[in-house]
């Protein structure tokens, strides 16, 4: 029987880990030294990952041959060996079995509860974040969001305020007493950032950025990681592994639609995905169904999908008056037609939340 690993790997050179080797509970001091010399005379390097109930021992060596480690089983105190087959390691329930809950001040991300995070694309005035920040929250939202630093397509369109934007959505999540998250572009950006935010964003054009994303596993922060538009599940998984392996455990993956030939949509909401994350990885999985669908009248139909597919919350873009927004105001909802759209998630969420623990 595969044994719940309650640990992480930290620091250890994982692109080897080949296998992982599970100590009982009980087992003594003697019994781990005898499992480590043996690792060693098999011609692997063992790591011992120190648990609160048990220690658990990550071997690192060649692919071939792996299996002799599998002969490890029947020494005194080993409860199980496991192979390690996924090119991802820390993000895969391989290594870890119980999902990641994340708690942001008093949010829970990846718990029993939907989470729900709301707000504008681009913070553009005090006015339009604070009172988007009360009447999100009004409307049963979580945590506020609102980028200051915009990836647009083109450079001739708004950029963001940059650090003035951070200041007004500090403030407006104190207002409203919502943690915040904003994106962040570029890895010089990250400690000022981290300042101000209690969550970090790599959008969809930066999900393949590997600096940035080895600089924000530095941090301490929770970061909301999108699908890059044209990645497969298996390269998110793999951006994902950039941030664990830095050290920063608290990854939630934002499924926010990928190119396909349909142009009818902005993107194609991959939902599929939601179901195959929840067999690959124990990290929480989120969609946003504004960039994935770019039109504010199919927001609500895809958000509810999203739940039912079991979704652990939903990122969805509000503006005081859409029709005005600097960026992304056609897939925008207003704050009645969130509010609706909240009433509603409610009663999917219960049904799904109990149907699919
Ligand atoms: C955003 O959240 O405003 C954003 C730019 O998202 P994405 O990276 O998914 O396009
Ligand atoms: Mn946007």
């Amino acid at each position: 029987s595969q044994a719940c690993l309650p640990f992480f790997i930290y620091k250890i050179p994982l692109g080897g880990l080949k296998m992982v080797i599970v100590m009982k509970p009980e087992a003594t001091e003697q019994q781990l030294k005898e499992v480590l010399s043996k690792i060693e005379e098999l011609g692997y390097r063992p790591h011992v990952i120190y648990g609160a109930t048990r220690n658990v021992i990550g071997a690192v060596g060649d692919e071939r041959g792996k299996f002799v480690l599998q002969s490890l089983e029947v020494l005194d105190g080993v409860e199980a060996v496991i192979p390690i087959l996924k090119p991802y390691k820390l993000a895969s329930k391989e290594v870890k079995k119980e999902k990641t809950v994340i708690n942001v001040r008093n949010v829970s991300i990846g718990g029993s509860d939907i989470v729900i995070i709301a707000g504008p694309c681009a913070v553009e005035c005090e006015e339009q974040i604070i009172n988007t920040a009360l009447a999100v929250k009004k409307a049963g939202a979580d945590i506020l969001r609102g980028g200051a630093y915009k990836p647009r397509t083109s450079p001739y369109t708004f950029q963001g305020l940059g650090e003035e934007g951070l200041k007004l959505l500090k403030k407006a999540g104190e207002i409203a007493k919502m943690p915040v998250v904003t994106e962040v572009v570029n890895p010089e950006h990250v400690d000022l950032i981290c300042e101000y935010v209690d969550i970090l964003q790599i959008g969809t054009r930066n999900a393949q950025n590997f600096e940035l994303l080895k600089r924000v596993g530095q941090t301490n922060k929770p970061v909301i990681l999108k699908r890059g538009m044209s990645m497969t599940i298996k390269e998110w998984l793999m951006s994902a592994e950039y941030i664990l392996s830095e050290g920063n455990m608290n990854v939630i993956l934002c499924e926010r639609g990928i190119r396909t030939f349909e142009n009818a949509t902005r993107n194609t909401l991959d939902l599929s995905a939601v179901a195959v994350l929840k067999e690959e990885t124990h990290l929480p999985v989120i969609v946003d169904p504004s960039h994935a669908t770019g039109y504010a009248k199919y927001v609500s139909p895809m958000a509810y999908a999203a739940i039912a597919a079991g979704a652990d919350g939903l990122m969805i873009e509000v503006h005081p008056q859409p029709e005005k927004a600097f960026s992304d105001g056609p897939q925008s909802l207003n704050f009645n037609a969130f509010e609706r759209m909240i009433e509603k998630v409610k009663l999917f969420s219960n049904i799904a939340r109990t149907n699919y623990p």
